[in-house]
């Protein structure tokens, strides 16, 4: 059985960890592709030096400067890798660009593809991960999903029970062995912890600075890895300016320990992002999420996390006040979804 996997981000590379090792102690050849969606060092080839990732089989070293002409392009260069490898499936992880460009490229030619974390839903259609998501999931022909919210989803809009398997997340996975590995025991410490990087979040002037202005007013001290985006998007609308005097410490994004490691000390999580607001809930932080998409509400209805729109005064109260309101129960799987999967695609794919 061959395999074609398709990465480009951060979250992808963290995605891909166990689940690359366990095709490997399997005997199941992987051809990994990497879109180049992310090209920093530090969002991309520090991952694969901590997870010990093979050097991709193919790196396209897309320009990934837009995001439209990013994506044509990482289709049709997707494409001539599967036309000439012929894998009897492809796979990609979750809701960036080349996910999307993957699910097209591979059903265009009439590869089965595997949508691994689908089903999440939002009720925006225009954001670009929903759209994404969106896409990836009707060309799937199974779709992988991390809780049973988002299996629900999915029937919800009328997909066949044969295309949707419930695995768990494989950010669990690689987060639980991540803890264990390097003998990490989450404490409340004495700092909050920041990651922003949502587009509707950082190219919006008046967010961004509303934003801001909530973080700095909540007067706490606050660690914040800034992604390459959102350092642009800082310096251009000169919003740095906001930061001075501030309890606000900006670091370059951090390898995926070092982040686990802050993260599993802080006291609370502050993030737009879809991954750090699940580790947040499994490392037992309370979650303040800076922007109005609900992604597992599980954890809402929990009551570990809130989300917030971007009104200062509100984000500072939140910082100050949230605390979790409920019981802490089981989410997200048991930390074997690498396994499920790879039974799931030696099973359907393995011949
Ligand atoms: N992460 C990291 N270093 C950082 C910030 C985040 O390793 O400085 C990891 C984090 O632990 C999580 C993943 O990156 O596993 C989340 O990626 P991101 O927030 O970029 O994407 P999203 O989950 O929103 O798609």
């Amino acid at each position: 059985m061959k395999i074609c996997s398709v990465v480009g981000t951060r979250p992808n590379f963290v995605k891909e960890y166990l689940l690359n090792l366990e095709l490997k102690r399997r005997g199941i050849r992987e051809v990994l592709v990497h879109t180049g969606q992310h090209h920093d060092y530090e969002m991309s080839q520090a991952f694969f030096d901590c997870f010990a990732l093979p050097a991709p089989d193919y790196h396209l070293r897309i320009d990934n400067s837009d995001a439209l002409t990013f994506s044509a392009r990482a289709m049709l260069e997707l494409a001539t890798v599967f036309e000439a490898e012929k894998p009897d499936c492809v796979s990609s992880y979750g809701d960036v660009n080349s996910t999307m460009a993957a699910a097209i490229a591979a059903s265009k030619l009439r590869i089965p593809f595997a949508h691994i974390e689908g089903g999440i839903r939002a009720a925006d259609r225009y954001n670009p991960e929903e759209i994404n998501r969106r896409v990836s999931d009707v060309l799937a022909d199974v779709i992988f999903c991390c809780t049973t919210t988002d299996v629900r989803n999915l029937e919800r809009e009328g997909y066949d029970a044969d295309r949707i398997e419930y695995s768990g997340d494989l950010m669990k996975d690689a987060l639980l062995m991540t803890l264990s590995k390097y003998q990490i025991k989450p404490v409340r410490g004495d700092y909050h912890v920041l990651t922003l990087h949502r587009q509707e979040n950082v190219t919006d002037e008046r967010r961004l600075r509303a934003i801001i202005e909530g973080l700095v007013n909540a007067g706490r001290r606050i660690i914040f890895p800034v992604h390459p985006r959102t350092l642009r998007c800082m310096e251009n609308f000169g919003v740095m300016e906001l930061l001075r005097n501030s309890q606000i410490e900006l670091c370059k994004p951090l390898g995926y320990v070092d982040f686990v490691r802050l993260a599993a000390g802080a006291d609370k999580i502050l993030t737009d992002s879809g991954g750090v607001r699940r580790e947040a809930y499994l490392l037992h932080k309370p979650c303040i999420v800076l922007i109005e998409l609900s992604w597992f509400p599980e954890i809402s209805q929990a009551g570990w996390k809130v989300l917030t729109g971007p009104e200062p005064d509100q984000i500072a109260k939140l910082i100050r006040n949230f605390e979790p309101l409920g019981p802490h129960r089981e989410l997200f799987g048991d930390g074997a979804a690498h396994q499920k999967i790879v039974d799931v695609l030696v099973k359907r794919y393995g011949g």
